[in-house]
């Protein structure tokens, strides 16, 4: 029998691991700098708190989520995203009562059944970010300079950022009536999914993956054009706030973002690398949702960026960092006495934090050169009988053939910061 990772899932290999190691400890880096805290929630939860959070008209609860029964007959969901999941816990642990905003972020797997493409798998990762507690457009232009500001950390460029407001649940009364007036003649021409959105939700009609490039859909009346007051001055107070720190952004009215939960401000960071999947990142407003979630009413915003997509384009852009060497020297020996010295010597080498190897599969002296060369470890160091006797070893630097003899207690003060 031969066993295959299932279809959407991979591994992620040694050879590849430090790419996604860089752009963890980055992120959380910038997140740092921001004030925000890592929150780390659990993989599953019960499958209601996403039809409530994430919204049972989206086509992520409709057709997406991993849901079973387990053993105790409950019904539980493998996350498909961060937010419902935070919101949650920030109920549930009486976040409510600190000193707002509420700052956390997160690095999670994610698992959405969906056919698989490029950039688009069934189990993937997202870095994220929610902020509870303030309403204004500071805290959006916040979370909008954390994205830029990691996109730069990371080395990436035209990476561009659009922006739109979905208004509230007051302006979008009316403009659900205008927006249903508009397509009702039309209905019956449109895919089976808008014609239920029609009835639930028209909104999620603009974003139709089927219908969505067809002027009918292009043409609809604009959320945008029909904000309230408080909606349009929040809005023009984001605009303002971006321009002032230097963020760019394009004002795209269509979009609505794929989860119900927005209101006013939400955007995407869009690269054209990617393809189809070219949203690398999206987030918003998200005022009523701890309400929806039974917690007290606190405005709340976030974002989520698919880790997948941020390396591909990370790729696509030349950015990838090279491979770090955490191995900085070979310790090769010549004799059963020499091999245990370099035991010794290694044992103390890693105490100080300095990582080496020895030889471990019995090789004989010229395979161990043979090894570590192939492994490109830095330094390399021979013992055998005459450095046994003297209490000394040559430590080569393999980059310029250097050589400097240091004392056989001296390997770990000789490579210290090199
Ligand atoms: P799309 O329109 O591409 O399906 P989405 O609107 O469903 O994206 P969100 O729910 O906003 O995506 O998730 C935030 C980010 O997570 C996306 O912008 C994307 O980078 C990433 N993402 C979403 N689904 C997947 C997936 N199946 N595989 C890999 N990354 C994903
Ligand atoms: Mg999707």
């Amino acid at each position: 029998m031969r066993y295959a990772a299932q279809k959407g899932t991979r591994d992620i290999l040694p050879s590849e691991i430090h790419n996604w190691q860089i752009a963890e400890k980055v992120f959380a880096d910038v997140c740092h700098s921001f004030g925000y805290e890592e929150i780390r929630i659990p993989t599953f939860e019960q499958t209601d708190l996403f039809q409530r959070g994430v919204g049972d008209t989206t086509d992520v609860v409709t057709k997406e989520m991993y849901t079973f029964e387990d053993k105790g007959g409950r019904s539980i969901t493998l996350r498909p995203e961060g937010t419902a999941g935070v919101v949650r816990s920030f109920i549930e642990n009486g976040m409510t009562s600190l000193p707002s905003p509420v700052r956390m972020f997160y690095n999670i797997t994610a698992f959405r059944y969906e056919k698989m493409q490029k950039g688009r798998m069934r189990e993937f990762h997202q870095f994220g970010l929610e902020s509870f507690g303030a309403a204004g457009p500071d805290i959006d232009a916040e979370i909008i300079s954390v994205v830029d500001v990691f996109f730069k950390k990371m080395g990436l460029k035209n990476i561009a950022l659009h922006i739109n407001s979905i208004g509230c649940p007051n302006c979008r009364g009316e403009y659900n009536r205008l927006l249903k007036d508009y397509f009702r003649p039309h209905v019956s021409e449109m895919c089976e999914d808008c014609q239920a959105r029609f009835e639930k939700n028209p909104l999620r009609m603009i974003d139709c993956k089927v219908d969505g490039g067809k002027d009918l859909v292009k043409n609809a009346p604009r959320l945008i054009d029909h904000l309230c007051d408080d909606c349009r001055a929040h809005f023009e107070g984001l605009k303002t706030r971006l321009e002032a720190i230097g963020i760019s952004y394009t004002i795209d009215p269509n979009i609505v973002r794929g989860l119900d939960y927005y209101t006013r401000t939400v955007f995407e960071f869009v690269s054209e690398n990617v393809g189809t999947q070219g949203t690398i990142c999206g987030g918003g407003r998200y005022d009523g949702l701890v309400e929806d979630c039974g917690g007290a009413a606190t405005p709340g915003i976030g974002f989520a960026m698919g880790v997948e997509r941020l390396l591909l384009e990370t790729e696509a852009q030349n950015a990838l960092k090279e491979k770090p060497s955490y191995v900085k020297i070979y310790i090769a020996s010549m004799s059963e006495a020499a091999k245990i010295e370099a035991l010794k010597i290694c044992y103390s080498l890693r105490l100080a934090g300095i990582g080496c190897e020895t030889d471990m599969a019995g090789r004989s002296f010229k395979a161990q050169m043979k090894y570590a060369g192939k492994q490109g470890i830095p330094f390399l160091a021979v013992i055998g009988d005459d450095e046994l006797a003297n209490g000394e070893v040559k430590v080569k630097n393999m980059a310029d053939g250097s050589e400097t003899t240091v004392k056989l207690d001296g390997i770990g003060d000789f490579l210290a910061g090199k």
